[in-house]
């Protein structure tokens, strides 16, 4: 039996679950342990028993606060994990205000379905207890390996890990993507290179598609806002809570302040976005170069007038009383539950409002039924006509597409050995290791579920 490998436990043939084990001898880490989302069988899968014993795990790294890659940690913590939570603060206090949202959610559910909860508030005390923080660019020394730090440039805080380690005496490098970012960002730094890995495990949600062109979707944009306003309706955006939110509150803002838009009531309807939000506001030393000079200009660029913070339900459900052109922005992202479904129910019908698509939409969700262009759709029990304009922009997305990751692998192609093509479909995985083999003659490959590799 080898010393060195990575058993993967989650996130192969599909973009949700991330969990990676790794041995590097004597010790035992995870990189990541996040929920399955979006499948029949994801409450079935996250519920289940891990396929190693959590006791006998020594630390988690965690690279970044979005919920398929955090949202087992808890449950990791409950089946006997009792080692140390790696991540920047910024994943970490992002990832308190999810855990907490998560548990609410969990509530709910319980009442309605009768089901044991995957956690509970006790578990998730404790697994933020567990928890110590990293800055980037810091190398930590486990006696066994080291671990060094760069930014991902995917959401704030989002992080790839580079474990350095000597086998037979050779140093060895082995890096973890997490989820690498759409550069250039409009909030974040770019993606920062690896140019020496010696396997790698790389992320492939978009490993057989490209963007649009970044110059387009800010052009879109504009003009779908601006016609949105002029013809005097509603602009109803869903938007993910991290990251996709902020990105729009910072165009919207310098919309208003370059006088590309009249200012017209804006409405942060999402409890979870504006905690997220203000976790934002408070770490402007990671954002680009870019919006670090319109800061040190003195803009506050998350903040405009007209800019409501909406907090209780009641407000939320007020808006649409109020008359003329305004901007919504709420949760969830694709529409399934939250409070931009009310807001959808009652702007849908609405010929001179405009929901504006701005992420990725997945089949079988309400969002996605939106952007099908269905012209009834049934919400709750209601058959809702959809007269509203519908508009998309896919530019936006926080993953590499195809070709940037083709770019990223292609900076380590004389170190690599091999490339581990993960947190994908299927078909968009086996797409992307092909092309790396074809054009940059690496070896990769798409591990199967609770496969182990040997490093050698
Ligand atoms: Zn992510």
């Amino acid at each position: 039996m080898s010393d060195f490998s990575i058993k993967f436990c989650g996130g192969v043939g599909s973009v949700t679950g991330a969990n990676f084990l790794v041995t590097i001898n004597p010790k035992k880490f995870l990189v990541d342990c996040g929920l399955v989302q979006g499948t029949d069988f994801a409450d079935e899968f996250n519920r289940k028993d891990f396929s190693y014993n959590p006791r006998e795990v020594d630390f988690l790294f965690v690279t970044h606060s979005h919920m398929d890659h955090i949202g087992r940690v808890p449950k990791l913590v409950a089946d006997g994990f009792s080692g140390v939570i790696y991540s920047t603060k910024e994943t970490f206090q992002m990832a308190q205000i999810m855990f907490e949202d998560a548990l609410k959610v969990m509530e709910d559910k319980m009442k309605k379905e009768d089901l044991k909860p995957l956690y509970t508030e006790k578990d998730v005390r404790k697994t933020l207890s567990l928890w110590q923080t990293l800055n980037y660019h810091q190398s930590k020394d486990f006696r066994s390996f080291s671990v060094y730090l760069k930014d991902a440039g995917h959401i704030l805080g989002s992080t790839m890990y580079e474990f350095s380690f000597k086998i037979n005496g050779d140093n060895k490098k082995l890096v973890f993507t997490g989820d690498s970012g759409n550069c250039p960002s409009p909030l974040l730094r770019d993606t920062e290179k690896i140019t020496d890995a010696n396997y790698l495990v790389i992320d492939s949600v978009y490993g057989d598609r490209n963007h649009e062109p970044k110059d387009q979707r800010d052009k879109k944009f504009v003009e779908i806002v601006k016609k949105s306003l002029n013809s005097g309706g509603t602009l109803v955006i869903p938007a993910f809570s991290i990251e996709r939110t902020q990105v729009i509150l910072y165009m919207i803002n310098n919309m208003v302040e370059d006088g590309v838009i009249a200012s017209v009531p804006v409405y942060l309807d999402s409890p979870l976005a504006s905690k997220i939000t203000n976790i934002y506001k408070k770490s402007e030393n990671l954002f680009n170069a870019n919006v670090l000079g319109e800061i040190n200009s003195g803009d506050d660029i998350f903040s405009f007038p007209k800019l409501s913070i909406v907090k209780k339900h009641i407000d939320s459900e007020n808006i649409k009383n109020i008359i003329g052109p305004k901007i919504i922005i709420a949760g969830s992202g694709m529409s399934e539950g939250g409070r931009i479904v009310s807001h959808e129910v009652h702007f849908l019908p609405d010929p001179k409002s405009t929901i504006l698509l701005m992420g990725y939409q997945a089949v079988g969700t309400l969002g996605r039924k939106i952007f099908d262009g269905y012209k009834k759709i049934n919400i709750n029990g209601n058959v809702i006509d959809v007269k509203a304009n519908v508009f998309s922009i896919s530019g936006y997305s926080s993953h590499k597409d195809s070709d940037s990751l083709l770019e990223m692998v292609s900076d380590s192609t004389k170190t690599l050995k091999k490339v581990f093509v993960v947190m994908g479909e299927y078909k968009s995985s086996t797409f992307l290791a092909q092309k790396i083999k074809d054009n940059l003659e690496v070896k990769a490959i798409c591990p199967e579920i609770d496969s182990l590799h040997y490093l050698d």
